[in-house]
């Protein structure tokens, strides 16, 4: 697979691995901490390639698959502003978010809107030079942790599909209430939140992109979300490799390692198989994004399937190679099987990954 990097990534790579090993000793792990010593020691900034952002996060989730959440969230929100942010939003929130200094979420989910993003509910009045919004937000990542919060909102009329906006709001108003974490089956060290908003009266300069453009802003941030996700998986099954094969080449059962039984090695045979066909996908996808755009969506989603598909299956495996042991609570592996499961749902659902493939196709 070294093979596909040019010797920068390769460099860069094994800079990044020199880090964690550094940074994870005896370390309880603090997201905002984290995020600024990557910032300090110039592993994030804003001329990152997306290659660069991609190869961090895998090997950031190879230690802990739960924080590629965090920081698909972070990458998301970068993107949205460079993109579509103004000076004014570009100079007031893009430098802070990569120094650290500020934490981003992207809130679009809700109670009625979850699959179809187009069903959304909060709504934002126009008054004069002001926004009135109101709403209610689920499944926000970083929510109880962020300083601001990119959402969505109708401001058309009620339930206009054609009507959606986007705003950044800072969090810091009376007016936005962040409850108390969602507890989760995994990814637990990125807090999802619920967020009500109730009569926040923010500037129109808050506005990011154009009236009704809501849509089209958060369809982009997931389609490039979905490769941080299918990198979030690539780590997770090369985490869980490793484990399998420390494992079963120290364990002894009936006078042997049971990594001597076939019924073991061709759990990692087809596991060592699955990670290398995730990583091809998943750098094919990277490659797309400068190289051929139009196809960016279908290979992120058949990436973010492939991948994710594969992490649940595999770390399940894991467990079973590991036994008793992959049961305990500390286990990397358990940790691995409850974190595999949510990366099949968010970025839009795996049956949501195979109608943009096949719309792709189609169309
Ligand atoms: C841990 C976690 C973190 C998240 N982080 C964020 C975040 O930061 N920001 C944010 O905005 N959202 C976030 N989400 C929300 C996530 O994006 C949604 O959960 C996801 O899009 C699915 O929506 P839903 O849960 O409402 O499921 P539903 O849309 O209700 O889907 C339920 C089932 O129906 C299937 N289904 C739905 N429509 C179709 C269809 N047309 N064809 C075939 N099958 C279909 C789905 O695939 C799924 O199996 C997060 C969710 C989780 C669990």
């Amino acid at each position: 697979m070294q093979v596909l990097l040019e010797e920068e990534s390769k460099t860069f790579k094994s800079k990044v691995n020199d880090f964690i090993k550094d940074y994870f000793t005896n370390k309880e792990i603090n997201l905002r901490d984290l995020w600024k010593s990557l910032y300090k020691d110039s592993f994030i900034s804003p001329g990152n390639s997306l290659l660069k952002n991609i190869l961090l996060t895998e090997a950031l989730c190879k230690q802990n698959p739960g924080i590629g959440l965090f920081l698909l969230t972070e990458f998301a929100c970068t993107e949205i502003i460079k993109a579509f942010g103004d000076n004014d939003i570009k100079s007031s929130y893009l430098d802070k978010l990569y120094t650290g200094e500020n934490i981003s979420c992207f809130s679009l989910t809700e109670p009625n809107a979850g699959s179809d993003v187009t069903m959304i509910e909060t709504t934002a009045q126009k008054k004069d030079t002001m926004w009135l919004i109101n709403g209610h937000k689920i499944w926000a990542s970083n929510g109880s942790i962020c300083d601001f919060i990119i959402t969505f909102a109708q401001t058309k009329s009620y339930k206009d599909k054609t009507g959606v906006t986007c705003f950044v709001i800072p969090t810091n108003s009376n007016n936005i209430q962040v409850l108390k974490d969602t507890p989760k089956l995994g990814v637990k060290i990125t807090p999802s939140n619920e967020i009500l908003i109730k009569d926040l009266e923010i500037s129109e300069e808050n506005q990011v992109g154009n009236i009704g453009d809501g849509i089209k802003i958060a369809l982009s941030a997931i389609s490039i979300g979905r490769i941080y996700c299918a990198a979030q998986a690539v780590g997770l099954l090369d985490g869980i490799l490793n484990e399998c094969i420390k494992h079963s080449t120290k364990r002894n059962q009936f006078g042997k390692s049971i990594s001597e039984y076939q019924a073991i090695q061709w759990y990692i045979a087809d596991m060592t198989k699955d990670l290398d066909a995730a990583r091809l996908l998943l750098y094919k996808a990277v490659w797309a994004k400068e190289n051929s755009p139009n196809e960016v969506n279908k290979l992120g989603s058949m990436a973010k399937y492939f991948s994710t598909n594969a992490a649940q299956k595999h770390s399940s495996n894991a467990v079973q190679i590991l036994g008793g042991s992959g049961l305990l609570e500390s286990s990397y592996v358990a940790q691995a099987y409850r974190d595999s499961k949510v990366l099949e749902i968010y970025e839009g659902t795996n049956e949501i990954q195979k109608l943009v493939i096949s719309k792709e196709l189609f169309q």
